[in-house]
């Protein structure tokens, strides 16, 4: 109880006994997509929609998934059942499974298919009251033309690289820019500023980020709640002089950030329009989903 982990067929209770081989072209060269999902009082928040960005992300790289969305959606929820949690983060991975030492995929007969539920804390809980602290980091988001930022990959160095940056200053995350300059996501989240007291500003997809699920939620209630919100390239200048800021991301969820490269953002805490939108948000995870 308080774990189970889905390992091609089989079910574990326990860490050390979920293992793959290290021949898997996942770990020998992050050759595989995966997605995180969250549990909310036993319902699975977007389900459908994160296992159709898994498939997508598969589908862009020619790796076949060997069961079908529907089987895939079945296992996630066995597998949350099985771990006795209420509230859980799902890691689910598929990787282009065991093959040989060399990069060539087609001598990787079979996917690896992995469902993790067990729980994820990428901040600790002040941080979430009192907001974060980031820097703009100098490494730059992968341009969508190498590598398409949609892709859910198994590869995040570009992001790793930005988040070793945040350490040396002491901060708590990285904004990266994108080839041109403009703000285009934080190492896994996305990226929020409020302007003019109803004015939400996120980059577009087109900037070279991923188009995060809870992005599409925070836009459809801030539009819904009366917000404007504007999908158009911004610069660190538009962070600096904004009056709120906020990453959003499954693992993250909604955090106010209230200080970047040493300039505090409005008054240097979370602001009010962030916690109204934090709680219709909350409250959507509290209601939606698919029940375990
Ligand atoms: N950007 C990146 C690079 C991510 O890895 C993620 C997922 N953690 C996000 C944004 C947020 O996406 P979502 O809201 O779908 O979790």
């Amino acid at each position: 109880m308080g774990l189970c982990i889905y390992l091609n067929g089989k079910f574990y209770a326990s860490r050390d006994k979920a293992l793959i081989s290290v021949y898997d072209h996942g770990f020998l060269y992050g050759d595989g997509v995966f997605e995180g999902i969250r549990v909310y009082n036993s319902r699975i928040f977007k389900l459908k929609e994160h296992i159709k960005r898994l498939y997508q992300s598969a589908i862009s790289i020619l790796l076949t998934i060997p069961i079908p969305a529907e089987k895939m959606e079945k296992l996630v929820i066995d597998t949350c059942r099985r771990s006795g949690l209420k509230d859980i983060y799902v890691r689910l991975v598929v990787s282009r499974g065991m093959g040989d030492l060399g990069l060539d995929p087609r001598k990787c007969p079979s996917p690896t298919i992995v469902i993790m539920a067990d729980k994820i804390s990428l901040y600790p809980p002040e941080k979430y009251l009192n907001g974060i602290k980031v820097i703009s980091s100098a490494i730059r988001r992968n341009r969508p033309d190498c590598i398409n930022s949609q892709i859910k990959s198994l590869n995040y160095l570009n992001n790793i690289l930005a988040k070793i940056e945040t350490f040396r200053y002491g901060a708590d995350e990285a904004i990266m820019l994108n080839d041109e300059g403009y703000v285009s996501e934080a190492t896994a989240d996305n990226i929020f500023i409020l302007k003019n007291s109803n004015k939400l500003y996120t980059p577009p997809a087109y900037l070279g980020i991923l188009e995060g699920i809870t992005r599409y939620c925070v836009i459809d209630l801030a539009k819904k709640m009366d917000y404007t919100v504007i999908e158009e390239p911004f610069t660190l200048h538009d962070i600096y002089t904004a009056e709120e800021c906020f990453l959003t991301g499954t693992g993250a969820e909604l955090i106010p950030v209230i200080e970047i490269d040493e300039r505090l953002i409005g008054a240097g805490k979370p602001g009010k329009h962030f916690k109204r939108l934090l709680a219709a948000y909350q409250k959507l995870t509290q209601t939606e989903g698919v029940k375990i």
